[in-house]
């Protein structure tokens, strides 16, 4: 079931101080989850979350991150700097590689984070960019597909992750030359699955192997990174992951393989940590009638692209309409001259009038952040619903003089620039 923690008012409330569109981000929800992943695995002393900053690249949320004791996966230069923006350092941070420019190593060693090589050839331009720290972490792709019990949970070998086994050991041996003692090993091979039985799955792959590569090489197994992947009830008829049982499911596999202790657990959570405490406010401001029945809102897939680049399913309701009955079927458009520009697809919802203010569901993970600029549409406000209970401007939305300002270049640019 979608998050319905937080009454019409509030949103109504925040509609009054700010114009729509907006995402609005519930802290004390925020707070709440991470408090929850950490507690469900207390148990293992080694256990941090570095919470994936794609997912919500905003520096408040960031700062509440670290509040809570989380560090920072990040995987370009830009998050690099939020990260150090924020007080994030050292062992707090995880540069995850992904052909990614070479510089972004050395940015990533200045500031002392951990190095997540993601190839072979990583291990020559960390060398040459920053230099081989004694620690490292290197991204397992098993191939084929990966099954838990009956069940397919991904298909690394169509993912352009990470190093095969082979590659592993070559890495491993040309590392240890290097003067490197001890590795992590990360993997990330089930993207948005709220099956409590991922990680345990996933543990017990990287947990084994970890040791027995460490055996051979003589190298320490300094911690298993299990990165992302545990989604979030989107439809109202599925279910909240039960996060308690996944930390008891790797607690079991680690005591297995690791009965003396000593190896670390790291989680990126994205989705599950932020993706239920957002919403997206917007106003119906149009009514079409013609095959289908369709409401126009002011919030466009530039403000949410789940929907227009994956069909995503994110709920809709309606403030104060919530015990209306859904006796109506409409079509959730955006303004893009884009036919998949559209927030549902012929949605059972109550009666909807010119005016109205509409949420857009667990829009926290990837939402804003995937945020665009096609069609001239420019991004949206996010606003933080404090602790407290008052409200945060915490990014203001962009204005056409951010729009153009890469233009700078053309000699139009005086006359399209509203600042000058
Ligand atoms: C995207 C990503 C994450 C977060 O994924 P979620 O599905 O949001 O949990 C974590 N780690 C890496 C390396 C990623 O690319």
């Amino acid at each position: 079931m979608p998050n319905f923690s937080l009454d019409d008012d509030v949103f109504v409330r925040a509609a009054e101080q700010f114009p729509t569109p907006f995402h609005l981000y519930d802290e004390q929800g925020i707070r709440g989850r991470a408090r929850r992943l950490k507690a469900a695995f207390a148990w293992c002393e080694g256990f941090r979350e570095y919470f994936a900053v794609k997912a919500l690249p905003n520096p408040s949320i960031l700062r509440i991150m670290k509040e809570e004791g989380c560090g920072l996966d990040c995987s370009s230069a830009t998050e690099l700097t939020l990260a150090e923006a924020c007080g994030f350092s050292g062992e707090e941070i995880i540069l995850s590689a992904n052909a990614m420019p070479p510089e972004e190593y050395a940015q990533a060693r200045r500031l002392g984070a951990y190095i997540n090589l993601d190839d072979l050839s990583d291990i020559d331009l960390l060398r040459k960019n920053g230099g081989i720290p004694p620690t490292v972490c290197l991204r397992y792709n098993p191939g084929g597909t990966f099954s838990i019990g009956n069940t397919i949970m991904g298909n690394p070998g169509e993912a352009k992750y990470g190093f095969t086994l082979p590659q592993l050991k070559e890495g491993l041996a040309v590392l240890k030359s290097e003067g490197v003692t001890a590795f992590g090993l990360h993997a990330f091979l089930a993207s948005n699955t709220i099956d409590p039985a991922y990680f345990p799955g996933l543990s017990e792959l990287l947990m084994t192997l970890g040791r027995d590569l460490a055996a051979e090489f003589g190298l320490k197994f300094a911690f298993v990174d299990l990165s992302g992947g545990i989604s979030i009830p989107y439809r109202p008829d599925e279910v909240e992951t039960d996060l308690e049982a996944v930390g008891e499911g790797v607690r079991k596999v680690y005591e297995k393989v690791f009965p003396e202790g000593g190896v670390g657990i790291k989680t990126e959570l994205g989705r599950w940590m932020t993706g239920p405490c957002g919403w997206l406010v917007t106003h119906a401001v149009h009514e079409k009638k013609i095959y289908r029945d369709y409401i126009g809102v002011d919030a466009s897939a530039v403000n949410l692209m789940r929907p227009a680049m994956y069909g995503a399913y994110h709920h809709v309701s309606v403030c104060g309409k919530r015990d209306w009955p859904a006796d109506h079927v409409y079509d959730i458009t955006g303004s893009l001259c884009e036919n998949n520009d559209k927030f549902a697809w012929e949605r059972a919802l109550p009666e909807i009038t010119l005016g109205d203010l509409l949420l857009i569901h667990d829009t926290g993970a990837h939402g804003s952040a995937m945020g665009y600029n096609y069609n001239g549409r420019l991004r949206g406000a996010e606003v933080l619903y404090t602790e407290q209970g008052d409200y945060r401007l915490i990014r203001r939305a962009e204005t056409a003089a951010d729009y153009f300002a890469t233009l700078d270049v053309d000699p139009a640019y005086a006359k399209i620039s509203p600042k000058r």
